[in-house]
């Protein structure tokens, strides 16, 4: 095998190499290096199919390579002899080259990379090569001998160990930058490399001799192998093929994993993102938001939260129209993408069709689930989509959403800022521009009907958002540090209107004004005050302030010095909403106050519930006995009065019962009214 016969009459043959099927079966040896380095990439990112499945068709993709590479090679020798091949041992030389590469690759991708572990898999892919050209050569079968020169041969081996060492310890080290296509295209064209240096070095080991007269012997011959070109055809199509197709299946799964939600199988915020962005038209946007998923989900558990969910998609999916699309766009929000221009109206009308299906109870494992929801509603003929989604997020993002349960379109005047923005913004032009005024809800006297008091209650007619409630605006402006302008505006509005009923003759008895808790510290309210009383010739005694309870305990001591100042000049002060804050009794003696508002919420069970009758009575008398005038907030029923005016004490009374807040017109108009039946 190693030394040539002792006989004088050997010839030896020089064999010659075709340069294009040279190239061409480096170029496959590269290409199927990269073919089978991509598919060892899947193995670490994918994890539908199993690392096997991957480890399997990169090892197949790299052992077919190898092997095409080799007969390419060989087709490109030519000897001046008839050359042909063994069918079987040329089908078998690929089983090493196979299970060399699944070998290499195993140790190549474990978690734990050491240098041992690169080492051992350059040998074995080296030995691999090696194996596979050597018994591709064993099964060669021409007319002359041959004999390998042992050191080449040895070289030959050791250049596939080393070269595939380099580049299998490039692949495994630099995994995470294989992304990068050139460290890809670099190590697959080293693996190439190592492949078809070691199969040249191994053909130059080879010495072609013979000992017949080369008399027979014309021009050179290609091996004879129409066959194994065919099957090499073949099997560089079935890897190609093979590895198409597994990647197209695997982008399939990794598409529908990454751009579809798994509970609904409607697509997913990924899908709908790339949707709106590839969109060429604006059309119309709807996004449903759903309000209280989270109460289904800590009250039932997450299945429970899941079926809700799935029940939701399945309603909106039916009922969109047919070039709408759906998608799960959170977890509790559905969108509905409606590309058609100018059929704003259409998906208007679907979406409110589809939230009056929504509104009806869902039957889910026996219980009956009330879901509350809001959709927001957009268009944009003329924007891009990036304008229509942010159209409907900023109706989403409203603040106002969570009071609201219907289909909500897109107001610019109304969705540009926040709610709160919105409301700070506007307070300076609201008072400028009258859109606040005042109200007044009047006292009345348990028993003998006499009406005590007033309270001046505020109100903002927004241009906008219409008329909007003190408890929603008033929260918003002490947060902003408004509350004071606001309140400085109040106080001269009532004076000037207390002015104005002292002069008509008016018998109001005293009005109530409503000072925020900040605000009642302040020595700016002093002043304000001082000055308003002066400045419209008004007596003390007309005005009572209301104060809060939990603005009071806030700072209990500077409160009773205020409170103490408001006294000395004459003013009256009430707690108001009294025992919706902590500890009221305990202070109830240390503050001056004058009178006590007991709030709504003690009147609402009256007379039906016991206890809040008991209590009612017993805060009466308490107050009562301290000597503080008692008034009883939000009284609306004739049992409720029924029941208050049968108590010893005689507390007064502020309610729907006798009246809403009124404005001035119709507060005078009702105090005559008032008069006149007094009168009777
Ligand atoms: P409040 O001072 O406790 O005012 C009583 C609230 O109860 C008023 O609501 C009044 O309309 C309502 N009310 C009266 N009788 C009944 C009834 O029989 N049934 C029911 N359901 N409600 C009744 P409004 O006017 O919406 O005021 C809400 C709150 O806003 C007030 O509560 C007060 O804290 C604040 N507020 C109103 N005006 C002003 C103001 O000028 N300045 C300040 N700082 N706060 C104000
Ligand atoms: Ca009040
Ligand atoms: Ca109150």
């Amino acid at each position: 095998m190693f030394s040539l016969p002792e006989s004088q009459d050997i010839t030896i043959l020089q064999g010659e190499y075709s340069l294009s099927l040279v190239v061409l079966s480096i170029v496959i040896a590269c290409c199927a290096s990269y073919t089978s380095l991509s598919l060892n990439q899947r193995m670490q990112q994918n994890h539908f199919f199993h690392k096997s499945f991957w480890l399997v068709l990169a090892s197949v993709a790299m052992g077919l390579g190898i092997w095409s590479m080799h007969f390419i090679g060989m087709s490109a020798f030519m000897l001046p002899v008839q050359m042909t091949y063994d069918t079987f041992l040329t089908a078998a030389s690929v089983l090493p080259a196979v299970f060399a590469s699944y070998l290499a690759f195993s140790f190549s991708s474990r978690k734990k990379k050491g240098h041992l572990s690169a080492v051992t898999a350059g040998i074995i892919m080296g030995i691999g090569i090696s194996a596979m050209h050597y018994i591709g050569m064993a099964a060669m079968k021409m007319e002359v001998e041959y004999v390998y020169k042992p050191l080449i041969l040895m070289a030959s081996v050791l250049i596939a160990v080393v070269v595939s060492y380099v580049a299998l310890f490039i692949f495994s080290s630099l995994q995470k930058f294989m992304g990068t296509q050139w460290i890809k295209i670099l190590t697959s064209v080293l693996m190439g490399l190592a492949i078809t240096s070691m199969h040249y070095t191994g053909m130059s080991a080879v010495i072609f001799y013979t000992d017949k007269p080369l008399d027979g012997m014309h021009g050179m011959h290609k091996m004879d192998m129409p066959l194994l070109v065919t099957g090499v055809t073949a099997g560089i199509f079935i890897l190609l093929a093979v590895s198409g197709l597994a990647g197209l299946l695997d982008r399939y799964v990794d598409h529908r994993l990454h751009h579809y939600d798994a509970l609904t199988l409607l697509p997913n915020q990924r899908q709908f993102e790339q949707d709106l962005k590839n969109s060429k038209t604006a059309g119309s946007l709807a996004i449903i938001h759903i309000h209280d998923l989270e109460k289904w989900v800590s009250g039932y558990g997450y299945t429970f939260g899941d079926r809700v969910i799935k029940a939701v998609g399945d309603i909106i999916d039916e009922r969109k129209l047919r070039t709408s699309k759906v998608y799960r766009i959170e977890g509790n929000r559905f969108a509905v993408y409606h590309g058609e221009e100018h059929e704003f109206e259409k998906l208007k009308a679907c979406m409110e069709s589809v939230l009056s299906q929504l509104k009806k109870p869902l039957m889910i494992d026996d219980y009956r689930v009330v879901i509350e929801m809001a959709c927001a509603i957009s268009h944009c003929d003329k924007g891009d989509c990036d304008q229509l989604l942010a159209n409907t997020m900023a109706v989403l993002q409203h603040s106002s959403i969570q009071y609201r349960h219907g289909v909500i379109e897109y107001d610019p005047a109304v969705h540009t800022y926040s709610f709160e923005r919105q409301i700070v913004q506007d307070i300076n032009r609201a008072i400028e521009t009258n859109e606040l005024f005042m109200v007044y809800q009047p006292k009345v006297q348990t028993g003998t009907g006499e009406v005590t008091g007033v309270e001046a209650l505020l109100r903002w007619q927004h241009r906008v958002h219409g008329l909007i409630s003190p408890g929603v605006f008033i929260p918003v402006l002490e947060e902003n540090g408004k509350i004071f302008e606001v309140t400085d505006w109040v106080i001269e509005t009532v004076f000037r209107q207390v002015s104005h009923w002292l002069d008509e003759g008016i018998e109001f008895k005293r009005v109530s004004i409503n000072i925020p808790g900040p605000y009642v510290t302040s020595s700016r309210l002093l002043s304000v005050l001082h000055e308003g009383l002066r400045k419209y010739g008004i007596d003390s005694s007309f005005i009572e302030l209301e104060i809060t309870e939990t603005s009071v305990i806030h700072d209990i001591e500077n409160a009773i010095t205020a409170v103490g100042r408001f006294r000395e000049m004459g003013l009256s002060v009430a707690l108001d909403d009294f025992g919706t804050g902590l500890s009221s009794l305990s202070y109830l003696r240390k503050i001056p106050i004058s009178t006590i508002k007991i709030d709504k919420s003690f009147v609402d069970g009256v007379p039906l519930s016991e206890k809040d009758s008991a209590l009612l009575r017993a805060i009466t008398t308490l107050c009562s006995s301290l000597k503080l005038r008692v008034v009883i907030e939000g009284v609306e029923t004739q049992e409720q009065i029924d029941f208050i005016t049968g108590m010893i004490e005689r507390p007064h009374i502020q309610g729907y019962y006798y009246s809403p807040p009124l404005q001035e017109g119709e507060f005078t108009d009702w105090l005559r009214e008032r008069e006149l039946v007094l009168k009777a």
